[in-house]
Parts: structure tokens; C-alpha cells; sequence
């Protein structure tokens, strides 16, 4: 069974959306393995999108990513990696198809409501960043 990660971002919490976002993903067949509300660290969101560390919006990603709780979500189904992708739609909402959660719930390009794994490696190293193996259910 393949694995992906989704947090849900800061804005989408503030906007109390939460929930519609979780239920979405269960109505699409995805099984939550584990899931937690926490604050990140500036720390831990530079690490986390490290990736993106020479590109121009790397510091704002980082203060948006902090601005407020955030809830990762170990997600598992089969196919789970390019399912969840098409769930939540591109980047840009102004881009994302009718029904996705971006779509439904971004407040724009950076800040877009929801995180998700760009390949099936990413998947497993971004699940392990937010839960040991005997946390996930
Ligand atoms: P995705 O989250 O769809 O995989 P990326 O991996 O390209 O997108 O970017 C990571 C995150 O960085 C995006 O979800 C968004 O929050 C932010 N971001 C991406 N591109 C831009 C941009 N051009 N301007 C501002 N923020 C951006
Ligand atoms: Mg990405």
C-alpha cells in the first residue's frame, strides 16, 4: 500500500475548513494512518522544504508555514501518491480543476491550503518526518 503525506496548512486551519478537507480525503478512499495538530519550528519548516531553499519564495514559505498550528496526515491507499495529487489540484488554485481541495480552499499560490508528496521516495521520507513507524495505525 502506498503512502503519501498531507498537512493541512495554516491558512485552511484559520479558516476552520479542516474538517471539509479530512472528509474530502475519506470520501476519495484514503485510510488516515496517523494525524496530529502541532506548531511547526521555523527550524523544522526549513528542513522540511529544504528543496526549495534557493528559490525566491523559500522565506516566506517558511514564516506562512509557521504562522499558525498545522495538521500532518499520514494517508495510505493504493496509488495513493498521483490520487492524492489530482485530489488537491496545482499549485495555483487560479489553476486547480473544479472539485479540488485547492480549488475549494486555497487563499492562492503560497498559501494553498494543503501540503502533498511529489513522488512515492518523498512520500515515505515525509511521512517519516512527522511520525515514527509505531504511530502510524
Ligand atoms: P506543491 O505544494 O504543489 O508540490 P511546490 O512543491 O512547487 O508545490 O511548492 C511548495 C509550496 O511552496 C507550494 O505549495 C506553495 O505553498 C509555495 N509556492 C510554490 N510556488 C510558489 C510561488 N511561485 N510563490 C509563492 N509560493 C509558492
Ligand atoms: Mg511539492
Amino acid at each position: 500500500m502506498e503512502r503519501t503525506l498531507c498537512i493541512i496548512k495554516p491558512d485552511a486551519v484559520k479558516k476552520k475548513v479542516q474538517g471539509n478537507i479530512i472528509q474530502m480525503l475519506l470520501d476519495a478512499g484514503f485510510t488516515i494512518r496517523a494525524m496530529k495538530l502541532i506548531q511547526l519550528t521555523k527550524e523544522q519548516a526549513q528542513k522540511f522544504y529544504e528543496v526549495h531553499k534557493e528559490r525566491p519564495f523559500y522565506n516566506d514559505l517558511v514564516e506562512y508555514m509557521t504562522s499558525g498550528p498545522v495538521i500532518p496526515i499520514a494517508l495510505e491507499k493504493e496509488n495513493a501518491v498521483p490520487d492524492y495529487r489530482e485530489l488537491i489540484g496545482a499549485t495555483d488554485p487560479a489553476e486547480a480543476k473544479e472539485g479540488t481541495v485547492r480549488k475549494k480552499y486555497a487563499t492562492s499560490k503560497a498559501e494553498n491550503a494543503v501540503h502533498g508528496s511529489d513522488s512515492v521516495e518523498n512520500g515515505k521520507i515525509e511521512v517519516g518526518f512527522f511520525f515514527k513507524e509505531e504511530e502510524l495505525v
